[in-house]
């Protein structure tokens, strides 16, 4: 069975770290950080519905601006999602343009933005090119857990870990997948199609069995079309599956806290994106640079139990052996490493490291 969440590096491991996660049968995808996006054509950054910035350092946030340029225009919204201060410096991006012009455009950009804090407050503005992008403050509010999009068929939460500044690491979790018996939709007299989806729709989200759903189908004989009920429907869903869960984490620390934070945000993930920046030999550099080397990284998806493992975010200083960063990472993920992990992190918290 497909995939909701089908995810992908934006760049390669030298490049600017991001996160594009298409979701399948929809017509639309996520974004997480907003570095160099030249490598996705226009036609992805258009689905793009939702971004979600770590942080604000410049090689994760310096796309904005071709994002925005691509979507001028051409859509509708967009949704941002960011940190302490967040709201004010995508403030600042948009201020640093002249909007003479754009009020005029046929289709109007609204973006709203939400800033996450640290002690658990959120506020949502919006700007429009109607109104030249001035901000519009939209509410503020308590922000109890860690869920920063809740849908019907997935979720995204987002914890705060220490980079030298708050940033934020990442779970996708795709909710429960309702799977349904091919042979029980023919014994209905009917063919998979559209509908299939608005009844998985209706079962996630508890609709009551008198809903109707519309069944459209085609074949040879042409198209067809009938109406029948949830309840009349719920044979055949057979079981209901977990769903996937994905992790992004970059930038930060191998910190005592931080790996708490991890734990209950990832623990059990099934695929992890996670920063490699450095190789333990260099570790003293990479702990003055707030960064993972690549066996604390291996280490993480070790203690979250993750299922798999994909690097990113390589030092340019290894363009010549980034085998060497992935291999590390391996080591250490698998438990091929011997040193016990509390070494790592007493070294790592050495003052001599400033
Ligand atoms: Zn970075
Ligand atoms: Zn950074």
């Amino acid at each position: 069975m497909r995939q909701l969440l089908e995810p992908q590096l934006v760049n390669d491991v030298f490049g600017d770290p991001g996160l594009y996660v298409d979701l399948h049968d929809e017509p639309r995808a996520l974004l997480f950080d907003l570095g160099e996006v030249g490598a996705l054509p226009p036609r992805k950054l258009l689905r793009v519905s939702h971004v979600f910035v770590s942080h604000t350092h410049v090689d994760h946030f310096v796309g904005f601006d071709q994002l925005l340029r691509v979507l001028l225009g051409r859509k509708r919204a967009l949704v941002l999602g960011g940190g302490p201060g967040f709201i004010e410096q995508v403030r600042h991006k948009l201020h640093a343009y002249t909007w003479n012009v754009v009020h005029r455009y046929e289709v109007e950009l609204v973006l709203d933005v939400h800033e996450f804090d640290p002690a658990g407050l959120r506020r949502h503005a919006r700007f429009s090119s109607r109104r030249a992008f001035a901000l519009e403050p939209v509410g503020a509010g308590p922000w109890p857990d860690d869920v920063l999009l809740d849908e019907v068929l997935f979720r995204v939460r987002g914890r705060f870990v220490d980079h030298e500044m708050p940033c934020l690491a990442f779970a996708i979790e795709e909710k429960a997948r309702p799977r349904v018996a091919k042979d029980r939709i023919a014994a209905l007299g009917v063919s998979t199609g559209a509908w299939l989806r608005e009844l998985k729709l209706a079962i996630l989200s508890g609709a009551p069995a008198d809903t109707p759903i519309e069944l459209r189908w085609r074949d040879r004989a042409g198209e067809h079309s009938t109406t029948r009920r949830v309840g009349e429907l719920a044979d055949v869903v057979l079981d209901v599956a977990p769903g996937r869960r994905i992790g992004y984490v970059t930038d930060l620390r191998f910190t005592p806290a931080n790996r708490d934070t991890l734990r209950l945000l990832l623990a059990g993930v099934d695929q992890l994106f996670i920063e490699s920046v450095f190789l333990d030999s260099e570790l003293a550099h990479a702990t003055r640079k707030n960064h993972l080397t690549a066996r604390q990284a291996g280490l993480i998806a070790r203690e979250l139990g993750a299922r798999a493992v994909v690097p990113f975010h390589f030092s340019p200083r290894y363009e010549q052996r980034p085998q060497a960063l992935r291999a590390e990472l391996r080591a250490a993920w698998l438990g091929r490493d011997d040193r016990p992990a509390a070494e790592a992190a007493a070294r790592t918290a050495d003052p001599a490291s400033d």
